[in-house]
């Protein structure tokens, strides 16, 4: 199929890696025009190349930045609230700082940009809001205390926001992945004194006995953005390799 995402406009936030920038790559090639986002400007320049990408930089953590870019490069037919970052750790080593912060990037980030995004959406008559969450959000993952709970959250804020705007055909959906190869991924394993044992113990974790590919995610962020899934709305899909079997 192509064109999937003909004549629509997409923001996508923390797209200059990882899930983030496959689900760009996949809706610039299905014919969206899509505003790639992210704070890490350097690497947001490589899709510079990339037909139908303009990299803007944007710092989902800052609400004036948000609301001004929103207004300078919306409306809006699709945002992807893509930003979000892992705390390791239990509730014993979680300070009240880092589950704030936490809470701001995985959460409010999301409160600001469908903020910013819904009223374009409604005046032209719809859209389709796409948030990762994690399957963090439903299985209860060691270390993953403040995590888990951003991203049941998600969740939470993902079915509201369904539910107040079925009416203006404003669509909102959550995807929860499984573990996924990212650079962040890489980050975290390199983190733990035995990196092999600490991906083959991610790798385990799966039952289809694989770390997910970004673009796995994408194809089903490409789904829920386009108009075959016009009737779906306030569902969670899962996209884990098994894990929540
Ligand atoms: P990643 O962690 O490798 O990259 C995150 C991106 O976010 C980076 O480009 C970074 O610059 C950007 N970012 C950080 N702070 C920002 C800010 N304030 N404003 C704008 N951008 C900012 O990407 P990933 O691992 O693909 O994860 C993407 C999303 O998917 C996250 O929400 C994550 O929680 C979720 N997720 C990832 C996995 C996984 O295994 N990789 C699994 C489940 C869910």
């Amino acid at each position: 199929m192509t064109n999937r995402l003909a004549g629509k406009r997409a923001l996508v936030t923390a797209a200059a890696q990882g899930i983030g920038e496959s689900i760009a790559r996949a809706f610039a090639a299905e014919g969206a025009k899509v505003v790639a986002s992210d704070i890490a400007r350097d690497k947001l320049g490589e899709l510079d190349a990339v037909d139908g990408i303009e990299p803007v930089v944007i710092d989902v953590l800052d609400q004036a930045a948000v609301e001004a870019a929103v207004r300078g490069h919306g409306p809006f037919d699709v945002l992807v609230n893509c930003a979000g970052f892992v705390h390791h750790g239990s509730i014993l080593e979680c300070t009240e700082e880092e589950w704030d912060f936490a809470f701001d990037l995985n959460v409010k980030s999301m409160y600001r940009c469908c903020r910013a995004v819904i009223p374009g959406m409604r005046e032209q008559g719809g859209g389709s809001i796409v948030n990762i969450a994690s399957i963090a959000a439903h299985k209860g993952l060691p270390n993953r205390f403040a995590y888990g709970a951003t991203k049941a959250a998600v969740v939470g804020l993902s079915k509201a926001i369904a539910a107040d705007f079925v009416g203006d055909a404003i669509r909102c959906n959550a995807i929860n992945p499984g573990t996924v190869q990212s650079p962040s991924l890489d980050g975290r394993i390199n983190a733990f004194e035995d990196p092999d044992a600490a991906r083959a113990a991610f790798i385990a974790r799966q039952p289809m006995g694989r770390l997910g590919r970004a673009e796995e995610i994408a194809a089903m962020a490409l789904y829920l953005a386009s108009d075959e899934s016009v009737f779906t709305s306030g569902t969670q899909m899962n996209v884990d390799g098994g894990m929540s079997i």
